[in-house]
């Protein structure tokens, strides 16, 4: 059987030395590494779904790509950063920190960051266990919560939040920082009384929190809230559709940031050119990936969410198809 698969192997070697000059001169190899996030969120299969559609053309140009499971957004900038992964994704709100070193980043301006292009949009989603009662953002005082862990974007987000409410996690009484695909599982097991995840939806995570046990979304607003969307632009008014989710039969008012794919200007154009060409000459393929792409518009991609400048392996594509 093993010596079958060589011959077959040499045969269509000498096929296509023959006629079919692309294959026979292989592209030289080279690996590429997505950050996305914890394996129930929205961000694996971003990265997931792009390396499947990179990987398919992996003959013709070379590049192979994976996408581990990571601590989400402020750990894939600072992985492409100190040049542990070449891509990743981040929310909008950091890719802008990122880049002007503000905020988390603030004295560590990351010039060379450059923005490849945003996807779906991430409200900021609280989900509360219904026996704690917690029906706005204020009830949260006092309650076991889920903050997050260190390097997620929730967390970062979290942190930017409560800075300000002009509270600390002392409000709470109790401040968790379990990873986002451990906290359905801690409200189930009334571990935390809320939990909190930037993501797109529908997620999975959110799912398994409602559906494991009675919960509910909380509402984000008030004047902090509405100070943080006025004053800055990768915040934005977002709700998450009544009946979505098993519990919650209302629209639940929030604010939201775009999930965005970014990289450094380190990474050759070429690769970037590759990956961009392996999603949008595949669009349609992309979006039926996860219901949370189903209603993206290229020309969006390009503009919202994105601080940070094009990456030039980017711009070349887009300019190819007419885009800018
Ligand atoms: N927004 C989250 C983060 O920045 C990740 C969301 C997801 O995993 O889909 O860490």
């Amino acid at each position: 059987m093993k010596k079958y698969g060589v011959l077959a192997g040499a045969a269509a070697l000498m096929l296509s030395a023959g006629g079919f000059g692309t294959a026979a001169i292989a592209a030289e190899e080279s690996f590429v590494t997505i950050g996305t996030g914890g394996q129930t969120g929205v961000y694996y299969v971003v990265g997931q779904s792009i390396c499947r559609l990179v990987n398919r053309g992996a003959e013709q140009h070379g590049i192979k790509c994976t996408a581990p499971s990571t601590g989400g957004s402020i750990d894939n900038i600072n992985a492409i950063k100190n040049g542990d992964r070449q891509m990743g994704v981040a929310q909008s709100d950091w890719q802008y920190h990122a880049y002007n070193g503000t905020s988390k980043f603030e004295g560590e301006k990351y010039d060379k960051l450059r923005a490849v292009f945003s996807v779906h949009g991430e409200p900021f989603t609280v989900v509360a266990r219904k026996d704690a009662n917690i029906t706005s953002f204020d009830d949260l005082k006092g309650k076991r919560v889920n903050i997050g862990n260190p390097g997620s974007g929730q967390r970062a987000t979290m942190d930017v939040v409560l800075a300000a409410m002009g509270w600390t996690t002392a409000e709470f009484s109790l401040a968790s920082e379990l990873k986002s695909a451990e906290q359905a599982g801690a409200l189930g097991d009334n571990k935390i009384d809320a939990m909190i995840f930037t993501v797109g939806h529908p997620s999975g995570s959110i799912q398994e929190a409602t559906t494991t046990t009675d919960a509910n979304l909380v509402p984000v607003t008030g004047p902090a809230i509405d100070k943080l969307i006025a004053e800055n632009a990768y915040y934005a008014k977002a709700t998450v559709p009544g009946g979505m989710y098993k519990g919650t039969d209302v629209d639940t008012t929030t604010f939201g940031v775009k999930a965005t794919f970014v990289s450094s200007s380190d990474v050759p154009e070429e690769t970037i050119y590759q990956i961009v060409k392996a999603v949008f000459d595949n669009f349609d393929r992309f979006k039926q990936l996860h219901p949370a792409f189903a209603n993206l518009k290229e020309a969006d991609m390009l503009t919202a969410g994105n601080s940070a400048p094009l990456h030039a392996g980017a711009v070349r594509y887009y300019r190819e198809r007419g885009w800018m």
